[in-house]
């Protein structure tokens, strides 16, 4: 257990992103050096209803698909969710006209087309563009044409243009209409609605790959991996047979999935052990994961303060110093890697000396509450705004590696202490973050066991649905 001081809490969550992209640095890797070969992976959308959300809304852009979009989101359970009339109103908007009529022509700008050439397609005069580009100051933006963008012209009875429509985005569109004083410059931008979504996969060989059969953006399967970074070796310990569900929240705009949000939960078995995350936003607007019962995913220490580095040198009491060529403790760990490679703050602390300390060389200590204190030595130099008597958070980086000091090469010398003595890094059992607060225990687990429910619930109609 961790004997961090009460006042530290507060300070976790926001960290645990900063750790977590120090683990996905890593993941990026491992991900790419698994073989390849078959992956078993499904997939299905929360909403019942809506059974393969992504084609079905692609099709056809009306407003009852966008909706039933907020609909889903608004039924959802989760606190996180947002959702506002207003999206569904924009939704609307956006949506073409059910019924096209005589005057309205549409075209798709083709290679060499410009404003000029598209408006002679739909029979205006050329002249005309003028008058449109003069209307407005912003009008100007319709000049700037991609190839496949679709023109929306609406004429009047005698031919004149009345309103010029395009999307420039998933999220934009631009319009000019006609009024009593020349033409109109509008800007619609919607908002994209929050729905959750479900996945489900099956390693065979790699995770990356898995992840991406079961429809898992790349990002999100790093988010994943940051999740259960703490407890899951993704280098070393991924295993065929290895499952994963994950609920995350999808971006829906005009009925159509323009990105994705947070993970929302998660449950991975590895190597037949099931570890469970849930997302959760304290009443102080700080977001962590934990297990289903309410215990920190995140440890207070990262386990190692370089990517990518060697163990050049393991902690014991007696060695030969190269330098000193006496038998000398060393008290620490040493990581090689090449000069400038980022070092990061193993937990949050307060940083007791970042500067020059004898045989140390540019030194960074740091004190993680009353019990930890971590020290990282030879730096090459310090990170922007790291000083003396600031703060840092986990992950953030301290410095570079460099070789300042009484050092043979490029390496960081990292000590672990507990309670003033030094302990070996690598054969400490890491303390845990933070759990739940007791006062808003209640209110996790309203959040987490529907969303633990409702991955059992999917995971059942997915499995059933396959052995048809
Ligand atoms: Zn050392």
């Amino acid at each position: 257990m961790t004997t961090e001081p009460s006042k530290a809490p507060p300070l976790y969550p926001k960290t645990h992103l900063l750790a977590a992209s120090g683990i996905a640095a890593l993941l990026s890797l491992a991900l790419l050096v698994f073989p390849s070969s078959d992956v078993e992976a499904k997939r299905t959308s929360l909403s019942l209803d809506l059974e393969s959300p992504v084609e079905q809304l692609t099709q056809d852009q009306d407003a009852s698909d966008a909706q039933q979009a907020t609909n889903t989101a608004t039924e959802s359970p989760f606190a996180q969710i947002e959702s506002t009339p207003e999206d569904t109103q924009q939704a609307a908007q956006e949506a073409p006209a059910a019924a096209k009529s005589p005057q309205h022509r549409e075209v798709i700008v083709g290679k060499g087309d410009t404003l000029s050439t598209l408006f002679e397609k739909v029979g205006l005069p050329a002249a005309a563009v003028n008058d449109v580009l003069a209307s407005d100051k912003q009008a100007k933006q319709l000049t700037q044409l991609k190839r496949g963008q679709k023109l929306e012209f609406e004429l009047t009875p005698d031919g004149q243009l009345n309103n010029l429509h395009t999307s420039i985005s998933d999220l934009e569109s631009i319009s000019l209409s006609k009024g009593a004083k020349g033409f109109a410059f509008n800007r619609i931008t919607t908002k994209p609605v929050m729905r959750s979504a479900y996945v489900h996969g099956v390693i065979n060989s790699s995770l990356s790959q898995s992840a991406a059969r079961a429809g898992l953006s790349h990002s999100m399967t790093m988010d994943m991996a940051s999740v259960f970074g703490y407890d899951i070796d993704f280098a070393q310990d991924i295993r065929q047979g290895d499952e994963f569900d994950v609920i995350y929240e999808q971006k829906v705009a005009n009925g159509k999935v323009v990105g994705t949000g947070n993970i929302l939960s998660a449950r991975f078995t590895n190597r037949g052990k099931t570890y469970t995350a849930v997302r959760y936003t304290n009443k102080q607007g700080n977001s962590s994961y934990y297990t289903a019962d309410g215990n920190s995913m995140r440890k207070a220490f990262i386990r190692t303060p370089v990517d990518f580095a060697r163990i050049s040198s393991r902690f014991s009491m007696g060695r030969k110093h190269p330098i000193l060529n006496k038998i000398r403790a060393h008290k620490g760990v040493d990581y090689a890697a090449p000069r400038g490679t980022p070092i990061k703050a193993a937990g949050d602390g307060k940083v007791l000396l970042a500067g020059r300390r004898g045989g140390y060389g540019n030194t960074v200590i740091i004190q993680h509450g009353n019990t930890y204190r971590t020290l990282y030595g030879h730096m090459q130099g310090f990170a922007k705004g790291v000083k003396t008597g600031g703060n840092v958070k986990q992950g953030q980086v301290i410095g570079y590696i460099g070789t300042t000091g009484l050092s043979t090469g490029p390496h960081l010398h990292y000590e672990f202490q507990v309670n003033g003595v030094h302990v070996d890094p690598l054969g400490q059992k890491l303390p845990m973050a933070d759990p739940i607060a007791k006062a808003e225990r209640a209110r996790f687990m309203q959040q987490s066991q529907p969303l633990m429910a409702r991955m059992d619930q999917e995971r059942s109609t997915l499995l059933a649905s396959a052995k048809r």
